[in-house]
C-alpha cells in the first residue's frame, strides 16, 4: 500500500477552468456547493484484502477506495445551488491533495516556487508560524490564489499564518470513525477524527479528507511574496482567468471536478 503523493502531470487551461465566482467573490474548487450532497448510502461489514472492514453495500471499491480505506461519497455538481465557502469538498480536497494543486483555481503548485517549495496558508487566530510537522487537510495555493484569498475569505482575514514548505508528507485521514461491530458511527467532539496511516482504526473511517504534514517550513508574508513578482495563476492560460458573471442566487453551471 502506498501513500505516496503523486507527482503532478503539467497543467493546461482544461484541466484547471477559470474560477466560478459567487456575488462578485471568486470560489474556490475546494468549496463544495449546496448540490453537492452526501447521497444515500448503507454501510456494511466488507471484506477486503483479506481483512473485515467498513464497506458500502453497493461498493465499487475501484471509486470507492483509496489505498484499500473507504471514502464518503459526495455528488460532484460544482456551481449548483449556493457554495460553502469555508467548507471542503472531499474529492476534491483529496485530488488537490494527492497531486499538490492549488485549492482555489486548481492548477499545479510544482516549480511555482524556488527550490520546489509549496505555498500553504492555514487559518490561525493566534497568528502562531507553521510548525514543523504541522498537519494539515487544506492543499497548498499558488500566490496570486493566495493573496486573493487573503482578500476574501473571512476566516483568513480573522487570522491566518503562512509558510513555504520544502516537503509535504502524507500522514492519515479525516473522517468518520464506525464500531467495528455495530457500524454506528462513534461519537466525538471534533465533526472528523484525524486517522494516522497505519491505525486500525482506518478500516472502520469513513474518509472525507487526507491529512498530511508539512516539513521544512518558512514563514512568509504573502502579500510581500507577490508584491515582488507578476505571478500568473497556476491555471491560467488560454481561456482561463477572466472573470465570470456572477452566479444567479440558483448558481451557474460550470465545470464539473
Ligand atoms: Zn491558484
Amino acid at each position: 500500500m502506498s501513500h505516496r503523493i503523486s507527482t503532478p502531470q503539467p497543467t493546461t487551461s482544461a484541466q484547471a477552468p477559470p474560477p466560478l465566482r459567487w456575488h462578485g467573490l471568486p470560489v474556490p474548487q475546494l468549496a463544495p456547493w449546496s448540490e453537492e450532497r452526501v447521497p444515500p448510502h448503507t454501510l456494511v461489514h466488507a471484506w477486503f484484502q483479506g481483512r473485515p472492514r467498513l464497506g458500502y453495500g453497493d461498493e465499487v471499491a475501484a471509486v470507492d477506495r483509496v489505498d484499500g480505506v473507504l471514502w464518503v461519497r459526495q455528488a460532484l455538481r460544482r456551481g449548483f445551488g449556493v457554495p460553502d465557502l469555508g467548507g471542503m469538498h472531499a474529492l476534491r480536497q483529496r485530488r488537490a491533495m494527492k497531486r499538490l494543486l492549488c485549492q482555489v483555481c486548481g492548477g499545479v503548485t510544482e516549480g511555482r516556487l524556488p527550490g520546489g517549495r509549496r505555498l500553504f496558508l492555514v487559518r490561525a487566530v493566534e497568528g502562531h508560524p507553521v510548525g514543523e510537522g504541522e498537519r494539515t487537510a487544506s492543499p497548498p495555493l499558488c500566490p496570486p490564489c493566495a493573496l486573493d484569498s487573503l482578500r476574501h475569505c473571512p476566516h483568513l482575514r480573522r487570522g491566518h499564518t503562512a509558510a513555504l514548505v520544502e516537503e509535504v508528507r502524507p500522514w492519515g485521514v479525516a473522517g468518520l470513525v464506525h464500531h467495528p461491530r455495530t457500524l454506528r458511527r462513534i461519537p466525538t467532539p471534533e465533526p472528523l477524527t484525524l486517522v494516522p496511516y497505519g491505525s486500525p482504526l482506518l478500516d472502520w473511517t469513513l474518509a472525507a479528507r487526507i491529512m498530511t504534514t508539512l516539513h521544512g517550513c518558512t514563514p512568509v508574508d504573502v502579500r510581500e511574496l507577490t508584491a515582488r513578482h507578476a505571478w500568473p495563476r497556476s491555471g491560467e492560460g488560454e481561456g482561463a482567468g477572466r472573470p465570470l458573471p456572477a452566479a444567479s442566487k440558483h448558481g451557474t453551471r460550470r465545470h464539473q471536478s
